[in-house]
């Protein structure tokens, strides 16, 4: 989506620490991270909010978890956290669906 900075991040219009990426997701490192591990989980397909996904969505958001997984495995993570910010109100500050991988 145009003026989207995680578009602009899955299409390497824009720069970012990718740690990890399939054709449907892109794993990169949070610009201001909150703890010693903070990855994004980021899906290539522009969905503003968990509160505009569709039933169609629901396979996307299966792939997220399972991706951050995948990524929190390879980061020999014995536990960490998954987060989604919904909202404004909710703390999400970017317009673009992304899962929030932390571990301190
Ligand atoms: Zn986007």
């Amino acid at each position: 989506m145009e003026g989207c900075l995680f578009c602009e991040i899955a299409e390497k219009k824009r720069p970012a620490e990718v740690v990890f990426e399939t054709d449907e997701v892109v794993i990169f490192k949070d610009a201001n991270p909150k703890a010693r591990v903070h990855l994004l989980v980021v899906p290539k397909k522009h969905i503003a909010s968990v509160k505009d996904a569709t039933d169609g969505d629901r396979a996307l958001f299966g792939g997220l978890i399972l991706a951050a997984r995948d990524a929190a495995a390879r980061e020999n993570l014995a536990g960490y956290k998954l987060l989604f910010n919904v909202g404004r109100d909710g703390g999400q500050v970017i317009d673009h669906v992304h899962l929030h991988l932390i571990a301190s």
